[in-house]
């Protein structure tokens, strides 16, 4: 078992100042893989006076010289990708080909978008032709706590710690304690590239201690969040007696419009895109609209699909999906596939249990439940799983209708191809990222949502601003800038 029980403060790995060990377990088979601590009040505080101490030099750098380091730290990650791969793999359980294909290549991919974005940057300018001498200025916010989840947690590191140092904040990280060995790698790879000591400071802990703690620290200007709703709300509450900023990415429960002229792949894209990390995904295509005319032969498809999907153990080379990331989700995903039975939805594929052939771990089937009526349960609520939800709809209308019904909006899915009904429903969608026929959205474009799916924007140049505060100046000398520089 992994002893990965120190902090990295102040460019140290330093121990805890209470002893509070956490175990980490490994969801493919329940077994202990290593163990970190708990961090107190004390260590939060040491953390963030790091950050604090570290700020001005850090600010004061000029935005090459960052970039130069944030650059470094990427040639770590090319040398011990194959290490941060099997940490993500054992500690909550996408299997090895995944995690080393999509889970970790997050990280080279989000910092050469920031990279790009970040040269474009104008950290001051004029305001317009009109006032060309007010000029309005880009500026580091501060000390800002990062608090990410486990079912990404490189892209939720990655997509706050980079634009926040390359913006010239400094940084608390905490990571979940569910997944804080990658987080641990992250921070070596920072070390090692000569990112300066108090620059980014990592202190493991739960949502109740460290994850409050910095909520609510006066020395921190900002928290950026990803996790679920509830914690959301309890961030924004605990930051706002210091009224600092508060960015959220929480929770989803995307829709996925399939129209009778959808392209042929649209039906197996939907159950792949939907069991992809085995349906830990916030912006998880988990309610599938199908145009009526298409319904049946739809469902039919579906479950031909899922059937096709195997589920095994995350050390294991293959296509497989892996396990839920512990018992708690475990627990929930059952209840809900309980609650699709009960609510009267019907059974096309999975089911409750264990899947055949696996006795121990937190496996689940991929399950896809058609004749589910909106407002039912597993419509509304994010269920975090494997889980597909079917709905039959009959006019456009309608579909939009259902597909805005719910207290999300992260990201809809539409199948179609007619390029006018595409467009107009890109529009009548509300959530902050709507993806047609299964094309990504391009590089440096942000991801983020709408409701109570928050409303940051993380990734590219929206990435970067999130960040910094603008300030206007009126009667400034550009002409003793140019002559200074
Ligand atoms: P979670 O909210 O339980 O935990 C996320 C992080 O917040 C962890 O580090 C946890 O320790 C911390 N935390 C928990 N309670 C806290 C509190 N009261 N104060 C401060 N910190 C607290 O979520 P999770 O189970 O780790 O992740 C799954 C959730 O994350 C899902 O709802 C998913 O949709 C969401 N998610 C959203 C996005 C997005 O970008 N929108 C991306 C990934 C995951």
């Amino acid at each position: 078992m992994l002893d990965k029980r120190q902090f990295y403060i102040n460019g140290q790995w330093v121990n805890p100042a209470v002893a509070h060990d956490h175990e980490v377990i490994n969801p493919s088979n329940e077994e202990a893989c290593a163990v970190i601590s708990l961090g107190s009040q004390a260590d939060t505080d040491a953390a963030v006076a790091a950050a604090k101490a570290a700020f001005p030099s850090w600010a004061a750098t000029p935005p090459a010289e960052r970039a130069a380091l944030v650059r470094k730290m990427l040639e770590q990650f090319e040398a011990r990708q194959q290490e941060f791969a099997e940490a993500v793999s054992m500690e909550m359980g996408a299997p090895i080909d995944f995690a080393l294909k999509a889970q970790v290549t997050v990280l080279p991919w989000h910092t050469k978008n920031f990279l790009r974005a970040f040269d474009q940057m104008e950290w001051i300018r004029p305001l317009s032709e009109r006032a060309a001498d007010t000029a309005i200025a880009l500026e580091p916010i501060g000390v800002v706590g990062l608090i990410t989840p486990w079912n990404w947690p490189v892209n939720q590191i990655v997509l706050k710690a980079v634009p926040a140092m390359l913006a010239g904040c400094t940084c608390v990280l905490k990571p979940s304690e569910e997944s804080p060995l990658n987080a641990m790698l992250f921070v070596e790879f920072c070390h090692d590239a000569g990112i300066p000591p108090g620059v980014i400071n990592l202190v493991n802990g739960d949502g109740a201690g460290v994850g409050a703690q910095l909520s609510s620290h006066p020395d921190v200007e900002m928290i950026s969040f990803t996790g679920s709703t509830r914690a959301g709300r309890a961030i924004s509450a605990a930051a706002a007696p210091t009224l600092k900023r508060v960015a959220l990415e929480l929770g989803g429960k995307g829709a996925n419009i399939l129209f009778a002229d959808a392209d042929d792949k649209a039906a197996t894209r939907a159950v792949r895109h939907m069991m992809d990390n085995t349906g830990q995904s916030c912006n998880a295509p988990s309610r599938l609209l199908v145009e009526r005319s298409v319904y049946d032969e739809t469902v039919e498809k579906l479950a031909a699909v899922a059937a096709t999907i195997e589920v095994g153990p995350a050390d294991q080379p293959g296509r497989h999906i892996g396990p839920v990331v512990n018992k708690r989700q475990w627990t929930q995903i059952q209840g809900y596939i309980q609650k699709g039975i009960d609510e009267g939805a019907r059974l096309v594929c999975g089911g409750p249990g264990l899947p055949e052939g696996l006795d121990k771990g937190y496996f689940v089937k991929p399950t896809i439940f058609a004749d589910v009526k909106p407002g039912m349960t597993i419509e509304q609520e994010e269920i975090f799983g494997p889980v597909l939800a079917v709905i039959p709809f009959d006019t456009e209308e309608e579909a939009i209708r259902i597909a805005n019904d719910t207290a999300y909006g992260l990201t809809n899915y539409v199948q179609t191809t007619d390029p006018v009904k595409a467009n107009r429903l890109a529009r009548a969608l509300k959530s902050g990222m709507v993806e047609m026929n299964g094309k990504p959205r391009g590089a440096g474009a942000f991801f983020g949502g709408v409701k109570q799916s928050g409303r940051a924007r993380e990734g590219g140049i929206w990435g970067i601003e999130e960040f910094l505060e603008s300030k206007a100046i009126s009667d400034y000398n550009f002409s003793v800038d140019a002559a200074t520089e």
